[in-house]
């Protein structure tokens, strides 16, 4: 008989990916997601404008995301990520019109950076001393306070790789972030880098498999649960209030709270989050035939990637708060107008789609940086989790999911 549960709150990345670590040990998992679907800020839904499905938002990984991949290994889905069979990307530059590839290869050293033709053009191999610079002893300061942001490697490479990555202008980003990142992905060589994107969308790798999983182990999980309050008795939560229902927790119990950091601060009066956030505006086309590799950089324009999907392509725009107010069919013709161009495609509008998510994910300043939480809290029974706590990683899959993952062994 198992002696105690976990409930865990939220059915977002480190909802479950912490589920899936704590079935594997001798504890009940109940999971409770507030709304009807799993996944949070990482699933699929049916656009009715496109009329197909597609996702709230595109999303990469790369082959150094440990914890991401180990979770997709987990739950069975590893076969549902694609990428090629190297770390080469595809860059335009809308100003110069040049276009080019960047070949990291598959080594685990950065030897690309000596080769003329796999580095970023207009660069020489010294130029890259600024990553090596950014790793050094990087403290609370911001990348703009570690390196020259600007010149040919600083738009073509760094401006790109650090906006997707830490989803914030990055001379005012954390240098600690980058350097971190850069440890974990460009520094250790091709092997790392990668792309992983799940084309069937990413309900179908990160979140069905998870559920079909956990059900499988035993483990509950209820939609339309949401967590109105915890009750507490001294140092430890006693009662999860859900409304309609509540339940009591028995004294081996524990609770996982994996919910966005400003829901967080709510359920636990005194609890430090970070307060500012980043959007992210995906614009999505339906286009039938584009001969576009999967996934292509663009330097000098609104668009910063664009995403080839079987009939449609899809723009992913970084740090895009300054879009929010825009009307939306302006976006959408602004944006096609490069894509159209890159794509080598007629100036008139396909179907559209324009989704912005205004709190995709928490600001990566130092000063947001210090308010991120650690998972053990003063309650000796709640352990935080969720891409925003202090991973030491930018708010991402990788930090959703390794979050998890230390929520579940703080549990178990
Ligand atoms: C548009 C967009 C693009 C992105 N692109 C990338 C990318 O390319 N690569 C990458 O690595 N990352 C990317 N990210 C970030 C990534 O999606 C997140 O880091 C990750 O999904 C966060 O997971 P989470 O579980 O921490 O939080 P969430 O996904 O926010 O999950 C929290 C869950 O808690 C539930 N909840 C809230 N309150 C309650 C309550 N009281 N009771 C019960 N349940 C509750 C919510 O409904 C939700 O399901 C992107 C994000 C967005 C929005």
């Amino acid at each position: 008989m198992t002696a105690r549960t976990v409930h865990v709150i939220g059915a977002g990345l480190a909802g479950l990916s912490a589920a899936a670590r704590l079935v594997q040990s001798d504890v009940r998992v109940i999971v409770h997601e507030a709304g009807a679907q799993a996944g949070g800020r990482c699933r699929s839904y049916v656009d009715t404008v496109l009329n197909m499905p597609i996702d709230n938002g595109n999303h990469v990984i790369l082959s150094g995301n440990r914890s991401a991949l180990s979770y997709l290994a987990l739950i069975g889905a590893s076969d549902h990520m694609r990428g090629p069979a190297e770390a080469d990307f595809n860059f335009v530059d809308l100003a110069s019109r040049e276009r080019w590839q960047l070949r990291l290869g598959y080594g685990m050293l950065p030897l690309w950076i000596f080769h003329n033709d796999r580095r970023v053009p207009n660069t020489r191999a010294r130029d890259y001393l600024v990553l090596a610079r950014l790793m050094w002893r990087p403290g609370r300061r911001t990348i703009g306070e570690m390196i020259d942001c600007s010149g040919a490697l600083y738009e073509r490479l760094v401006e790109p790789f650090f906006l997707a990555t830490l989803n914030n202008a990055p001379p005012e980003a954390s240098a600690r972030l980058a350097a971190t990142l850069l440890r974990e992905t460009i520094a250790a060589g091709g092997r790392t880098c990668r792309p992983l994107i799940a084309m069937e969308g990413l309900s179908t790798a990160f979140v069905d498999p998870a559920l079909v999983y956990l059900r499988a182990q035993d483990a509950e999980v209820q939609f339309g649960h949401e967590l109105h309050r915890i009750e507490f008795e001294g140092t430890r939560a006693a009662r999860l209030d859900f409304g309609g229902n509540s339940v009591d927790l028995g004294s081996g119990d524990r609770v996982i709270v994996a919910v966005p950091p400003n829901l967080a601060s709510r359920l636990l009066p005194g609890l430090q989050t970070p307060t500012e956030y980043r959007a992210i505006a995906n614009v999505h086309f339906r286009v039938d035939d584009a001969a576009l590799p999967v996934m292509t950089g663009v330097v000098h324009g609104t668009t910063q990637w664009i995403f080839s999907y079987p009939g449609r392509l899809s723009v992913t725009i970084s740090a895009a708060d300054a879009l929010m107010q825009q009307p939306r069919e302006e976006l959408a013709r602004d944006v096609w107008r490069e894509v159209a161009m890159v794509a080598g495609l007629p100036n008139t509008l396909p179907p559209w789609q324009v989704v912005r998510e205004r709190r995709a994910t928490i600001a990566t300043d130092p000063q947001q940086e210090a308010l991120r939480p650690a998972a053990a809290t003063a309650w000796k029974n709640i352990i935080l989790a969720g891409d925003w706590t202090d991973t030491g990683l930018p708010p991402t899959i990788e930090s959703a999911i390794r979050s998890g993952e230390r929520a579940a062994a703080l549990a178990a």
